[in-house]
């Protein structure tokens, strides 16, 4: 198997000069499409310039690798792996378009899930492509489950635990998880396992594909962090942005 660079970006803003440089670097210059550009502009509150952890994170997603992201609450995560994530699918939709989800999003909160799910389903609403996203929560029962995975989702955001009880239930297969994932993302890491969710995600990563892209955002660094991380990535890049931005 091929094995990733061993490459820790540190980004501690030493290089004063460089960072000025990326300081105005446009969505455009990141490598996004178009159709996200456009899709961003037509928000309530247009976004027209990424955040700093957004500069760093899309180009090295775009570019397949795995990515630990820390940087604190508020600083633009969500649309960090959201933006990578769609402008992949639209590369993956059409005729290699498989019939289980591509991507999964794991949440720690039936809450957390829903806010990601919104934020999700208004970015392809806006840019008009073809790909759909379910959410899955424990509270659903298995019949509804069956039934959203039965729409064939591109993504799927969900908790660690819906999954485990989906693959447990036989909602979904663990074959098809390992035939379809392209893209794993934990997003708020340091509260996954500290939730106590981390039988249910060792449920799922033994099927994780080597191939599957793996992402993991987190306001802190932590020993949970960490110990996801070597569950789950392969040498990712670690991305650290300073508490104060
Ligand atoms: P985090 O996950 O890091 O806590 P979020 O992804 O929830 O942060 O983003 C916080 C807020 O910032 C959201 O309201 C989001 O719409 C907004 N936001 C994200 N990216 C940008 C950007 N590039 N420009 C302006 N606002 C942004
Ligand atoms: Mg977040």
């Amino acid at each position: 198997t091929e094995e990733k660079p061993a490459q820790e970006t540190e980004h501690k803003g030493e290089e004063a000069e460089e960072e000025e440089e990326e300081e105005e670097l446009t969505f455009e210059q990141l490598g996004l499409d178009p159709r996200l550009i456009r899709a961003l502009n037509k928000k309530d509150i247009s976004i027209t310039k990424p955040t700093p952890i957004q500069r760093v994170a899309i180009p090295l997603i775009l570019e397949g690798k795995d990515v630990v992201a820390r940087a604190k609450t508020g600083s633009g995560k969500t649309l960090a792996y959201l933006l990578p994530l769609v402008q992949k699918l639209f590369a993956i939709s059409g005729s290699n378009r498989k019939l289980a989800p591509s991507a999964f999003i794991l949440v720690p909160s039936g809450e957390l899930c829903q806010q990601v799910h919104k934020e999700f389903s208004s970015l392809i609403d806006s840019c008009k492509v073809q790909l759909k996203a379910v959410q899955l929560t424990t509270k659903m029962p298995d019949p509804d489950l069956r039934t959203a995975l039965a729409g064939l989702p591109d993504i799927v955001v969900s908790t660690p635990a819906c999954v485990a009880k989906c693959l447990s239930a036989g909602v979904l297969q663990s074959s098809s998880i390992n035939d379809s994932l392209e893209i794993l993302v934990l997003d708020e890491a340091d509260l996954l396992l500290s939730f106590g969710y981390e039988n249910d995600l060792k449920a799922l990563t033994a099927f994780l594909p080597r191939r599957c892209q793996c992402l993991l955002m987190s306001a802190t660094s932590s020993a949970d962090v960490d110990k996801l991380k070597k569950l789950i990535l392969h040498n990712p890049y670690i991305l650290t942005l300073p508490e104060v931005e």
